[in-house]
């Protein structure tokens, strides 16, 4: 028994969970892993934290919210920020060449995120995310906004903002993590791996911890699905983690219903 285990502990489970429950390959997705590596994405390209192709004709947003704070460059100071609007900074943006299998609203080739990244005091969660579908060549036609705020020397969480990157975008085949099994599936393998102490650890799952489009949310804390407003699930849209700090915070999550008009959206964020 290894040393760092406390003796009443269960050890882990040598099989995963495709061998210890065979449904589970049944709950297989496609994934689009994104890859991100620092550098110069072009706003012609996907990127994280890169360039947003953003219209001429539409203001670029900013977050109205009251109370803004940030760390600063001193984690220790808590600097206010003059009251009013803050723009908000670009996270992610995918052309739909570049994400094979997920679906893109009717007449929409174009996937933005966008989201304040200070701190605030009525904190919804650690970002204030926006989400916008667009069509690459009406964009292209109306002309690009030229004034895009840029974020000031030490004026934003460089935790809530994610180094401009380029994305290798990869096709993969995605799991759920254990928390998003059936209630009956993780019930019954918690009966099998439990220990008489009722101790449980948990087998190792399939789910890609990654930033990703489509397959399933990478949850770093038990599944929290948003229902839509049609009484459905959403579908997973995106899961960006490991790449921006984010305080401690897990992965931050977007969702979408296809099947109501005007496409609605939600997110979640989890922390570790
Ligand atoms: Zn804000
Ligand atoms: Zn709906």
């Amino acid at each position: 028994m290894p040393a760092d285990r406390p003796a009443d502990r269960p050890a882990a489970p040598e099989s995963d969970l495709r061998t210890l429950i065979p449904q589970y390959g049944g709950f297989a997705r496609q994934a689009v892993v994104l890859n991100p590596e620092p550098g110069e994405p072009d706003m012609r390209e996907s990127s994280l934290g890169g360039g947003l192709l953003w219209p001429a004709d539409e203001p670029w947003p900013y977050c109205a919210q009251e109370g803004h704070w940030t760390f600063g460059p001193d984690w220790r100071n808590r600097t206010e920020i003059l009251p009013g609007a803050v723009p908000m900074m670009p996270i992610l943006q995918l052309y739909a060449r570049d994400v094979p299998g997920v679906e893109f609203p009717e007449g929409t080739d174009l996937l933005q995120l966008v989201w304040c990244a200070l701190n605030h005091d009525e904190d919804p969660g650690p970002v204030v995310p926006r989400l916008h579908w667009r069509n690459e060549a009406q964009v292209v036609a109306g002309g690009l906004l030229s004034e895009i705020p840029a974020a000031g020397e030490t004026e934003y969480d460089e935790d809530n903002i994610p180094r401009p990157s380029t994305l290798t975008p990869a096709v993969a085949e995605d799991l759920p993590r254990w928390t998003d099994l059936p209630e009956d599936l993780r019930r019954d393998l918690e009966q099998r791996l439990g220990s008489p102490g009722n101790r449980f650890v948990r087998p190792p799952d399939a789910n890609i911890i990654a930033t990703k489009a489509g397959g399933w949310p990478a949850w770093t804390q038990p599944a929290d699905w948003p229902d839509c407003a049609c009484g459905q699930r959403m579908e997973h849209l995106v899961t960006i983690t490991g790449d921006i700090q984010l305080g401690d915070c897990g992965g931050v999550y977007f969702f979408h219903c296809r099947r109501c008009p005007g496409v609605p959206w939600d997110w979640r964020f989890d922390c570790h």
